[in-house]
């Protein structure tokens, strides 16, 4: 797709990011549901998740082959590459965030809470002081779709924190519908999560609150911006502090100057390549990327 079918201008701000040649690019297609794209820099290539086939995909950026990576994969969703290079997943089907070793064994960080097993685990990322930071909706309880039909044994959708070290788990954020797509800014003094609370109720929230982080704790969490388009899902912050979300026609870049449209809905994004200026976009049934003249902010 040519440049001025990929790029919508909404602010003249967003002609700098990106260039004249820019294109999108599509490099696999034969996925039911891609989610979760997780870059390893050490390797050079992408795991993804494809939620309802129970399975991973990784795509080798050297030579441009995909191939499964796990399955099955406890219908995994969202996932993150920790600061000692190990993959953090969320899988919907085993209710858990799971981490694998160097040795490639599985193991589980988090399934309870307060005794009680949680929904269904959705995005996941990491602060520098190693916690992990999650959300919880009920998306893969809800039918066998994309996990285990079951019941919420929580008493509401919470976002946590999790210290890997101690196994430690707290609430951060209590007062979601369905917390979903969850990133810190580049300096993690602010965090955001989106909320897709819209697919349950009528009138629920589709929109990305912005909150302070102070030590372990989230304060404010104000509205930072509502979906224009479907929902937000998945998102991601280059080295000066815009957010590449994930939207229903496309990958929005907010402050709103922006948009990179997609011929499908979009689930998720994350930056790759050895420069970090290659984004990856799950969309649907398929992974594009495209380079742009920005950085990805470090993730980990
Ligand atoms: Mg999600």
């Amino acid at each position: 797709m040519d440049r001025e079918t990929v790029f919508e201008i909404l602010d003249p701000r967003f002609a700098r990011l990106f260039i004249g040649t820019a294109r999108l690019d599509m490099l696999f297609s034969d996925c039911r549901w891609a989610e979760g794209p997780a870059y390893f820099p050490a390797g050079r290539y992408l795991v993804w998740s494809d939620i309802p086939n129970d399975r991973m995909l990784r795509y080798d950026e050297c030579n441009g082959q995909v191939s499964v990576f796990r399955h099955p994969s406890g219908h995994s969703n969202g996932n993150t590459v920790d600061r000692a290079g190990r993959l953090v997943t969320c899988e919907h089907g085993g209710r858990r965030v799971s981490r694998t070793e160097v040795d490639g064994t599985v193991i589980t960080l988090a399934d309870r809470f307060e005794g009680k097993r949680l929904n269904s685990p959705n995005d996941v990322v990491e602060r520098s002081d190693g916690s992990l930071w999650f959300t919880d909706p009920t998306y893969g309880i809800d039918s066998d779709y994309e996990g285990n039909k079951g019941e919420s044994e929580q008493a509401g959708n919470f976002v946590y924190r999790l210290d890997p070290e101690t196994g430690s788990l707290s609430v951060v954020a209590d007062d979601f519908v369905q917390p979903n797509g969850i990133a810190f800014s580049p300096d993690e003094k602010t965090l955001y999560i989106v909320d897709t609370g819209a697919s349950h109720r009528t009138d629920g929230p589709r929109h990305i609150r912005k909150f302070a982080v102070l030590d372990e704790k989230l304060i404010d969490g104000g509205v930072f911006a509502e979906a224009t388009s479907g929902f937000f899902d998945g998102l991601r912050l280059d080295t000066d502090g815009r957010i590449w979300t994930s939207a229903g026609d496309s990958v929005h870049c907010y402050t709103p100057v922006g948009k990179i449209k997609v011929p499908e809905v979009v689930a998720n994004v994350c930056f790759g390549g050895p420069k970090r200026n290659y984004l990856y976009i799950c969309g649907t049934t398929s992974l594009y990327g495209v380079r742009l003249p920005v950085t990805g902010a470090k993730t980990f």
